[in-house]
């Protein structure tokens, strides 16, 4: 039992009834860090009531030292049972300063954007992939050394090297009721993919936080490390965090229309067309690191496909493309990678999409061509940006994300970023050694 209705326990009887000693509140930062404080059943009453105290400032924030306490409201409802240690509680939590909610706090922004979903009738429900590699624990190589082929997708005894950290992980899900449907080998040497069924989207960006917390913390159980690092391998394919969305009027997909050829709504293509036209400006979001840009726009990896975007392009049941419109009143947005930060990735789709409903933008036509390998004949495609710059620059000049994502959000997470890609900017790499040095 994962959920509990917030009002009908308190933390500290549910604390005596399942015997959890401690809870772990916590959130995440603008950097997509998860930060936590551990607290014991016995002081959880007063937690809960009044939230954890933190400084912003030493967590990733636009905040100052000076700044009066960061306050982490425990979600209860959204409580999860350590499977791999029942005797801790994980509380997911809201942030609030002087009593308000921050604009800077990820879980807020995608509950504001839920609510604007909310106000146009709409619920909307997600499923992420979240793709990772299982490394030595210093991270220079893939852990198994067996794991080799070029081709190594689905690999069956790849997978089963792994059986001990997979079936745990998998387990896991299961007992939380996450309903987990497969889990393979992915496109790179020691990659995996676990997938489980899609949720409400603050349900889908509460587990997918949880998610790699458990994977690292499994791993590490078993002398290994997971990265959801995009690009860890120059020669790999990267890991991606593909999404899949669709929006719900009660019981009715009204993304779904079965007379369409991709089965997609108005509705549906609107959402489309907002992505695409957001698209520049989202990656600063979905790709947020400064390794994002080596999974996207990448060249060919030696199993022969990166599986990663390269344009602003959508099709059908088509994997070279940003969007893929797989059937049955889903898209899935393929841009996100493993760096994006779990409730951000939500919180920026759903701000282009439905901002994309709102102004009934055309996607234009689909394009079912193999964009690897035939993506040269399309010149009218918009490429994606090449950096972590160019992507913030998009960002910060985004009429539409800051108006639906709040300049009180864009503007510390743009100050935030350009200080990382500064910082970046700052490091001597052996790549200008080798090409410079003799200039
Ligand atoms: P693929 O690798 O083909 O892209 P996966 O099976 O790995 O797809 O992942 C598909 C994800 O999409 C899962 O999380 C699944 O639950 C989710 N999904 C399926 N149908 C919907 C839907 N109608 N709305 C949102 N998400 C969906
Ligand atoms: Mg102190
Ligand atoms: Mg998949
Ligand atoms: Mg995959
Ligand atoms: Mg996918």
């Amino acid at each position: 039992m994962d959920h509990v209705q917030q009002n009908c326990y308190d933390l500290e009887t549910i604390a005596k009834e399942r015997g959890i000693r401690y809870f772990l509140i916590s959130f995440v930062d603008l950097s997509g860090a998860q930060r936590a404080k551990l607290v014991p059943a016995s002081a959880i009453a007063g937690m809960q009531k009044n939230g954890a105290g933190f400084a912003g400032f030493a967590a990733t924030f636009d905040m100052s030292p000076a700044d009066p306490d960061l306050v982490a409201v425990p979600d209860a409802s959204s409580m999860i049972q350590l499977p791999w240690k029942p005797e801790v509680a994980w509380l997911p939590s809201d942030l609030k300063m002087h009593g308000q909610y921050v604009t800077q706090g990820p879980r807020n922004t995608l509950k504001r954007l839920v609510k604007r979903a909310a106000d146009h009738g709409l619920t909307v429900k997600t499923g992420v992939e979240c793709e990772f590699f299982l490394v030595s624990p210093d991270g220079s190589q893939v852990s198994d050394e067996y794991d080799s082929s070029a081709k190594p997708c689905y690999d069956a005894s790849a997978l089963m090297r792994r059986y001990d950290v997979i079936a745990e992980l998998c387990d896991a899900m299961q007992q939380l009721g996450w309903e987990p449907y497969q889990n393979d080998h992915e496109d790179a040497n020691g990659q995996f993919e676990m997938n489980w069924k899609y949720a409400d989207a603050l349900v889908t960006a509460d587990r997918h936080v949880f998610f790699k917390f458990m994977a690292r913390a499994i791993a590490e159980k078993h002398g290994l490390r997971a990265t959801f690092m995009p690009k860890p391998f120059m020669h790999l394919t990267g890991s991606g965090c593909h999404a899949h969305i669709s929006l719900w009027d009660g019981a009715k997909n009204v993304c779904q229309d079965d007379a369409d050829a991709l089965e997609m709504s108005a509705a549906g293509y609107n959402f489309v067309g907002g992505l695409i036209n957001s698209a520049d400006a989202l990656c600063a979001i979905l790709n947020p690191t400064v390794n994002s840009y080596k999974r996207i726009n990448a060249p060919r990896t030696v199993s022969g496909a990166t599986w990663s975007p390269n344009t602003v392009t959508y099709a059908g049941d088509n994997r070279t493309h940003m969007i893929r419109v797989p059937g049955g009143g889903r898209f899935e947005m393929r841009l996100p990678d493993g760096a994006a930060n779990p409730y951000l990735l939500q919180a920026s789709i759903l701000a282009a999409g439905l901002e994309g409903i709102e102004s009934k933008r055309d996607p234009g036509k689909p394009l079912d061509i193999n964009m690897y390998t035939h993506g040269h004949t399309v010149t009218a495609a918009k490429r994606l940006p090449l950096n972590l710059l160019d992507a913030l620059r998009a960002l910060d000049g985004s009429a539409v994300l800051r108006s639906m994502l709040d300049d009180g959000f864009i503007d510390p997470y743009i100050k935030i970023k350009t200080a990382e890609w500064n910082s970046y900017c700052g490091h001597l790499t052996q790549w200008e050694r080798e090409t410079t040095l003799d200039c």
